[in-house]
């Protein structure tokens, strides 16, 4: 199977108006035409092809209670908006030991979530697969129906990942290198699966449910055990020529520096990363080494010298990553977004007014700054979301050509 490509415009025309609908909610004819520039015409057929297909559907809205009184003798404006049950779709996270399911309807809300512990961290592919089967059979039993009731998966994996491939250089769940893992889940699940690093697809939660919604241009950086970032340019996700993009937490911030799991040295990992802070508050007492930075946090709150020491340092590295992003990019938006976002070390106010210091001093506003501390599903929301593009893609071009 390979992904759906946007290149027939009769495709890019329905999936630009099935876009439209999600984003506003719901909209009637005549504001589509507005926004997209086709004629009410145009709009009239590519709406009764997808109200053919089941996509969407017609409502009559409540009038507002502070409407200007009826327009158009009364008669109400119908408007349009996605059919929630049109399709059903799995998202899924694999973290370090566990693995989260979240099922989404077709208009993105919440079915159920599953959570299932992993027979163990890395494992080879068939084994990595019937795992993912697993889970995802759990999470739909909980709901009273099955995985062959479910249009899609989106499997949001970390590491190295060509999504149009469905293609692992590397990730810290398999074993394997060089994995072509789609056709291996493809030949396990009974629909169609797509694969993303799990950053790009918190970019892509962020686009169509978060504070991404309505802005085409912006920067989603994941702050978790690693440092990660989806970037999101004229509403499309930008993944480089191997997939590779994006890999802020390996831009290098010191020449010559600290050691990063990536076997390199000098990235902003090897400074602001979970595995990063403890190294350097172990240096010190190896003999009783600190665990968690939760514990190091407190210590640094309750005014530990050393402790305090560690974080500041993480922020001014984190700072100057962020600076340079905006140097390079230029975005309308950051978002700041991870469930470590309880320790406002990364996003304090002294670590913003860092970064506006180091950015091109323009007489231009600079870009907005969001923190979003999501809860856990935020990974696996990212997936269901890639999915649930990629299923309407397949949708619209199944959808009929001519409807009377
Ligand atoms: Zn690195």
């Amino acid at each position: 199977m390979a992904l759906p490509e946007k290149n027939d415009q009769r495709e890019t025309g329905r999936l630009l108006v099935l876009d439209l609908i999600r984003a506003a909610g719901t909209i009637a004819r005549i504001d589509i035409a507005k926004r997209t520039g086709f004629s009410p015409a145009t709009v009239t057929v590519i709406t009764s092809q997808l109200l053919e297909a089941g996509l969407i559907e017609e409502i009559i809205p409540e009038p507002s209670p502070d409407a200007k009184p009826s327009t158009k003798r009364g008669r109400p404006r119908v408007a349009l908006r996605l059919r929630g049950g049109a399709h059903m779709v799995a998202g899924l996270k694999v973290a370090h030991n566990i693995v989260s399911v979240l099922i989404l309807d077709f208009e993105g809300n919440d079915v159920l979530s599953h959570e299932m512990t992993l027979p163990e961290p890395r494992m080879a592919t068939p084994h990595f697969c019937d795992t993912m089967h697993t889970a995802v059979s759990q999470a739909c039993e909980k709901g009273g129906f099955t995985i062959n009731d479910l249009s899609g998966i989106g499997v949001a994996l970390a590491g190295l990942v060509d999504a149009k491939r469905r293609f692992s250089y590397w990730s810290s769940s398999l074993t394997d290198r060089n994995v072509n893992l789609g056709a291996h889940l493809d030949a396990t699940m009974p629909c169609p699966v797509f694969l993303d690093n799990d950053a790009n697809l918190v970019a892509k939660a962020e686009h169509l449910f978060g504070e991404g919604r309505n802005v085409d241009d912006f920067i989603v950086v994941t702050i978790e055990h690693g440092v990660g970032m989806g970037i999101v340019i004229d509403g499309e996700i930008y993944r480089g020529t191997r997939g590779c993009g994006a890999e802020f937490g390996h831009t290098k911030v010191q020449l010559e520096g600290a050691l990063c799991q990536c076997g390199q040295r000098g990235c902003l990992e090897a400074y602001v990363g979970n595995y990063a802070l403890l190294r350097e508050a172990n240096i010190m007492d190896r003999e009783t080494p600190l665990g968690d930075v939760a514990t190091l946090f407190k210590r640094a709150q309750s005014g530990d010298t050393m402790a305090r020491s560690i974080f500041d340092r993480a922020g001014r590295m984190f700072a100057m990553g962020l600076a340079n992003l905006v140097n390079i990019f230029d975005p309308k938006l950051i978002i700041l977004a991870g469930e470590r976002l309880s320790f406002d070390y990364l996003h304090a106010d002294t670590v913003l007014e860092t970064m506006r210091q180091s950015v091109v001093q323009v007489d231009a506003p600079l870009p907005e700054v969001r923190v979003h501390a999501w809860g856990d599903h935020m990974w696996a929301k990212g997936a269901a979301a890639y999915a649930i593009e990629q299923v309407s893609a397949l949708s619209v071009r199944e959808a009929p050509a001519d409807v009377a």
